[in-house]
C-alpha cells in the first residue's frame, strides 16, 4: 500500500501534539462528547514537560537537593558531619526517571483511552489545508483527516546557536542532557536563564564542576531584580562560577573535553569544560506543520493568535509554547482549557501574561506571580514593594533554610497587588495564594486580614501587608 492510501477520517477537532497544551484540550473537548484526534510524534502522551523539561528536571533536582541535605544532617543533631557526601548512583537516578515518566505517560494515556469519542495516534500530523491533514506513522500507511476545527500545540524545540563548534557531538541541549548518561567533573552551560540555572546548581549539588555563560550583564533577565541577584550572590558564593555580559566566541574539543571560547568588554577568555550544553531559550516549533497551506502566519515568537488563540485561519487555534512567551506548562494548559470551553461555545477565561505565575526551582526557589516592580513602574502606576526578610521568620529558623526574600508590588492609590516574587526554599508551593492575590486584584487589606497559620511561610504573606499598611501614607 502507498502512503497516501489510506482511508479518510473525519473528526470535529484534531490536536496535534500531546503535550500539556494538546492533551488537555483533546481531553476536554471529548468528556463533552466531541469527537476528537489527538496526534503526537513522540514516544507517549506528556510532550517536553514529561520527558525533557519540567519533570526530568525536577527528579534529578529531588536527588541533588537530598545530597546536600545529607550534607547538613550533622546540624539538625543527626550523627557526625560526613566526611564526604552520598556517591551518586546516576544509573539509580536515570532508572527512576524513566520509571516516574512511563507512570506518568501510561496514566495519561489511560485516562485518554477511556474516553470513547477521543482517538490517540502515535505520528506525526502535517495540515493539508485550512481543514485537513495527513498523519505519518513509521512503517504504516499514511491517514488523511477532515476536521471542523484544529488546535496546534506541537511545543518548541531547543535555540540553536549560530557559533562555530554548537554542532559538535559532545555539545549537548537541555533535552540530551537529559538522558546523561553520566554525572560530568565539569559543565558549562550556556545560557543563564532558569533552565541553565536549576541545572547549574543540580549538576554542582552532585558534585560537577559548573559554568554558567550569560549573555545579558545579570542571570534570570525577566526575574524582580533583588531576587535574581541574591540568587546570583549565592551561586557564586556555592562554588559556580557565574560569567555575565559575555559574547560567545566559539566552542572547540573532542568527545569530553571541550573549551568554551567568548569575550567581555573586549578581552577574550575560555574555559574548559568535559560536556558543554547550550540551554539558551527555546524556539516555537512550527517546521513540518504545513502551515503554509493554510492563512496561518508565524514568526520568531511563534504562531501570530488573536485574544482567543484563534490563529489568521478561521477554526484553527494555536495554544502552549508554539505561540511564544510566557512558556510553562502551566501556561499551556490553562490555554488548552479555555480553547476547549471556547470551542464548546461556552464562556472562557483567556489567560493574561500579567497574571501568570511561575517557578524558577533554584535552591532556594523563586516563585513569581504578576508585575515585577520594574515592569509596573514602567507602566507609569505608583508603586510600592513590600519586602520580608525571611531571616527573621520563625519557619524559615526551624528548617534552617533562611536565606530569602518576599517582594509585594502593589498600586499605591487602591493598594492592589500587582505582582508577588519570592525567593525562599519552598516558594513554589506559595505561588498559589499570590496568583489568586494578583488574578483577582486583591488588596494589602484582603491579605492582611486573611489568617495565615503559624509557623508556616506564607505566613510571611500577612506580616508583610501588615507592616505594609501600618507604614505613614505617602502621598
Ligand atoms: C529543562 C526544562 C525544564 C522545564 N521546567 C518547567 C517547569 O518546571 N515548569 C513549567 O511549567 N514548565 C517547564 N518547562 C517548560 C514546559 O516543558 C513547556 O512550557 C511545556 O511542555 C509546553 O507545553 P506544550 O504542550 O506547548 O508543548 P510540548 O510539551 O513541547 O508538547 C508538544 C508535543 O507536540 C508533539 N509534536 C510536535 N510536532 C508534532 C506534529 N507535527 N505532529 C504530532 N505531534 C507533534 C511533540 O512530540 C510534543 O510531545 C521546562 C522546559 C524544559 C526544557
Amino acid at each position: 500500500m502507498t502512503p497516501e492510501a489510506a482511508a479518510e477520517t473525519f473528526v470535529e477537532t484534531l490536536v496535534i501534539g500531546g503535550g500539556p497544551g494538546g492533551t488537555p484540550a483533546a481531553m476536554a473537548l471529548a468528556q463533552a462528547g466531541r469527537r476528537v484526534l489527538l496526534v503526537e510524534a513522540g514516544q507517549g502522551l506528556g510532550g517536553t514537560c514529561l520527558f525533557s523539561g519540567c519533570i526530568p528536571s525536577k527528579i534529578f533536582r529531588e536527588t541533588a537537593f537530598r545530597r546536600q541535605e545529607a550534607a547538613r544532617a550533622s546540624e539538625f543533631g543527626l550523627g557526625d558531619a560526613p566526611s564526604t557526601l552520598p556517591e551518586v548512583n546516576w544509573s539509580t537516578v536515570q532508572s527512576r526517571r524513566h520509571r516516574i515518566l512511563a507512570q506518568r505517560a501510561g496514566g495519561a494515556l489511560a485516562k485518554a483511552n477511556s474516553l470513547p469519542t477521543l482517538e490517540v495516534v502515535f505520528g506525526r500530523a502535517r495540515l493539508t489545508g485550512p481543514r485537513s491533514a495527513v498523519i505519518e506513522r513509521a512503517g504504516e500507511p499514511n491517514r488523511t483527516i477532515q476536521f471542523k476545527t484544529a488546535i496546534l500545540a506541537p511545543g518548541s524545540v531547543p535555540k540553536h546557536l549560530p557559533i562555530p563548534g554548537a554542532d559538535l557531538p559532545g555539545v549537548l541541549d537541555s533535552e540530551t542532557l537529559i538522558s546523561i548518561g553520566f554525572v560530568p567533573d565539569s559543565l558549562a552551560l550556556i545560557g543563564g536563564g532558569p533552565i541553565g540555572i536549576e541545572m547549574a546548581q543540580i549538576f554542582a549539588q552532585l558534585g560537577t564542576k559548573v559554568s554558567v555563560l550569560e549573555a545579558a550583564p545579570r542571570i534570570l533577565g525577566p526575574v524582580d531584580a533583588t531576587l535574581a541577584d541574591l540568587l546570583a550572590q549565592h551561586l557564586t558564593d556555592s562554588g559556580i562560577a557565574l560569567e555575565t555580559g559575555v559574547t560567545l566566541a566559539k566552542i572547540e574539543g573532542v568527545e569530553d573535553a571541550h573549551q568554551v571560547h567568548f569575550t567581555r568588554d573586549g578581552e577574550s577568555h575560555s574555559i574548559a569544560a568535559q560536556v558543554v550544553a547550550i540551554v539558551a531559550g527555546r524556539h516555537p516549533n512550527v517546521a513540518g506543520l504545513g502551515l503554509e497551506t493554510t492563512v496561518v502566519r508565524h514568526g520568531p515568537h511563534g504562531i501570530h493568535v488573536s485574544d482567543s488563540l484563534e490563529t489568521d485561519e478561521p477554526g484553527i487555534f494555536a495554544i502552549g509554547d508554539v505561540v511564544g512567551h510566557p512558556m510553562f506548562a502551566h501556561w499551556a494548559n490553562a490555554q488548552a482549557h479555555a480553547v476547549a470551553r471556547h470551542i464548546l461555545g461556552q464562556p472562557a477565561a483567556f489567560p493574561h501574561p500579567e497574571h501568570n505565575s511561575a517557578v524558577i526551582f533554584s535552591s532556594p526557589e523563586i516563585g513569581m506571580v504578576g508585575l515585577t516592580e520594574e515592569a509596573a513602574r514602567a507602566r507609569n502606576d505608583k508603586i510600592s514593594v513590600a519586602e520580608y526578610d525571611y531571616r527573621i521568620d520563625a519557619r524559615a529558623q526551624i528548617s534552617g533554610e533562611t536565606l530569602g526574600r518576599l517582594r509585594i508590588v502593589y498600586r499605591e492609590d487602591d493598594q492592589r497587588i500587582v505582582g508577588v516574587h519570592v525567593l525562599a526554599e519552598g516558594a513554589a508551593d506559595l505561588m498559589g495564594e499570590a496568583a489568586l492575590a494578583v488574578r483577582n486584584g486583591l488588596t494589602l487589606e484582603q491579605i492582611a486580614a486573611s489568617i495565615h497559620p503559624h509557623p508556616t511561610l506564607t505566613e510571611a504573606f500577612g506580616l508583610t501587608a501588615l507592616s505594609a499598611l501600618a507604614r505613614p501614607s505617602q502621598g
